[in-house]
C-alpha cells in the first residue's frame, strides 16, 4: 500500500505532532512517523509556536516528514507576525513543494504582546489565498464547544464562517469528547453556508491529568462518567489506558457513523495509543 492509500481506514486519517526540542526528540519522532506512517495517513501536521518561536523547528520537522515520503502540513499562526515575515515562510514552504497549511491566529504567551499585521485567522487565510493561489489546501481551526475567549456562541460560529469564506478548504476541530457538540457545530455552520469538511480532532488519553487540565483551560467538557471513572483508577495506568482507548474508539465510531469526513489525531508525538485506536477502527 502506498503512503497516499488510506483505503484500510474507514475515513481518511491524519496525525499532528509538535516540533521536538532536542536531537533525541527528533530521533524519536522519526520512529513515530515510521510507525504511524504504516497506517496510511493522508498527511502529518506540525504545530507552530505563536510569534514564530518554533519557526526553524517546525520547518525542520516538516522537511523530515516530507523526506520520509509523507505529505506534511505545517501550522502557521499570524499573531505577532508581519506580512513580510509570513511571506518569507510561505516562500520557504513553496520551495519545498509544500502546499498544505493549517492557518491559525495563535495565542501569544500570557503577559507578552507583539504587534502584527493580522488580527484573526481569517485575515491570514485571505492573505495566503491571495498570495499563494488556488493550489494551496488551507485548513483552519474549529471549536465545537466554542473558542474559550468567545462569550457568544453565535458570534463564534460567524467567525468560523468568515474563515471558510476567506478561502479555507477544510477545518480541524479542537478536541472534544461529546459527539453532539460536533454534530451541532457542523449543522449550524452548514446552515450559515459554510460547507467545507470539518474533521474532528481526536485526543487519545495519553495522560489523563494533563488532558483534564487542557480541557478545563479551554472549556472542553469531559463527560462526568468518564472523569469520575478515570479519577477512580488513581495510579492504575493499565486501567486508564484500556478505558481511555475504549472511550476514544467509541467516540470515533460514533463520529464516523454520523458522517465525519475524516479524523485528525493529536498524537503528542507518541504512537501507541493512536495506533491502537486506528487499528480498532480499521477492524
Ligand atoms: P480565530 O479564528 O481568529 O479566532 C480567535 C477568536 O477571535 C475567537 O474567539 C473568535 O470568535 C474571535 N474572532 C474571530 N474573528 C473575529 C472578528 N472579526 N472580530 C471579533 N472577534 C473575532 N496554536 C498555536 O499557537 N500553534 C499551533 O500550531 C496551533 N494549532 C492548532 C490546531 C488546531 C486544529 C486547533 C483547533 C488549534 C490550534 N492552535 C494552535 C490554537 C489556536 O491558535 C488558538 O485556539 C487561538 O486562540 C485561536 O486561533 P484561531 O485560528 O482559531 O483564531
Amino acid at each position: 500500500m502506498s503512503a497516499s492509500d488510506h483505503s484500510a481506514n474507514p475515513v481518511p486519517i491524519s496525525f499532528e505532532f509538535f516540533p521536538p526540542n532536542t536531537p533525541v526528540g527528533d530521533e524519536k519522532l522519526r520512529d513515530v512517523v515510521k510507525q504511524l506512517g504504516a497506517l496510511n495517513p493522508e498527511f502529518f501536521s506540525v504545530t507552530y509556536g505563536a510569534g514564530g518561536s518554533t519557526r526553524e523547528k517546525t520547518l525542520n520537522t516538516v522537511t523530515a516528514i516530507a523526506a520520509a515520503g509523507f505529505e506534511a502540513a505545517p501550522h502557521l499562526s499570524c499573531v505577532g507576525s508581519t506580512r513580510d515575515g509570513l511571506a518569507e515562510i510561505l516562500a520557504t514552504y513553496r520551495a519545498q513543494n509544500i502546499h498544505r497549511l493549517v492557518a491559525l491566529r495563535g495565542d501569544m504567551p500570557s503577559g507578552t504582546h507583539m504587534a502584527g499585521d493580522f488580527r484573526f485567522a481569517a485575515d491570514l487565510v485571505r492573505y495566503v489565498r491571495e498570495t499563494q493561489g488556488a493550489d494551496w489546501h488551507i485548513e483552519v481551526a474549529a471549536y465545537p464547544e466554542y473558542h474559550p475567549e468567545q462569550r457568544y456562541a453565535a458570534r463564534d460560529l460567524n467567525h468560523y464562517v468568515d474563515k471558510v469564506n476567506a478561502g479555507a478548504n477544510s477545518a480541524i476541530t479542537q478536541f472534544f469528547f461529546n459527539p453532539d457538540a460536533y454534530f451541532h457545530f457542523v449543522a449550524e455552520t452548514r446552515k450559515l453556508g459554510a460547507l467545507a469538511p470539518v474533521v474532528p480532532g481526536i485526543m487519545p488519553f495519553h495522560n489523563y491529568a494533563k488532558i483534564a487540565q487542557f480541557a478545563q483551560r479551554d472549556g472542553i467538557e469531559i463527560p462526568r462518567w468518564v472523569a469520575l471513572k478515570m479519577e477512580g483508577f488513581m495510579d492504575d495506568t493499565a486501567s486508564i489506558r484500556a478505558f481511555g482507548i475504549d472511550v476514544v474508539t467509541e467516540l470515533c465510531e460514533r463520529l464516523i457513523a454520523g458522517g465525519a469526513p475524516g479524523l485528525h489525531f493529536y498524537t503528542m508525538n507518541q504512537a501507541p495509543l493512536t495506533a491502537e485506536i486506528c487499528k480498532r477502527l480499521a477492524g
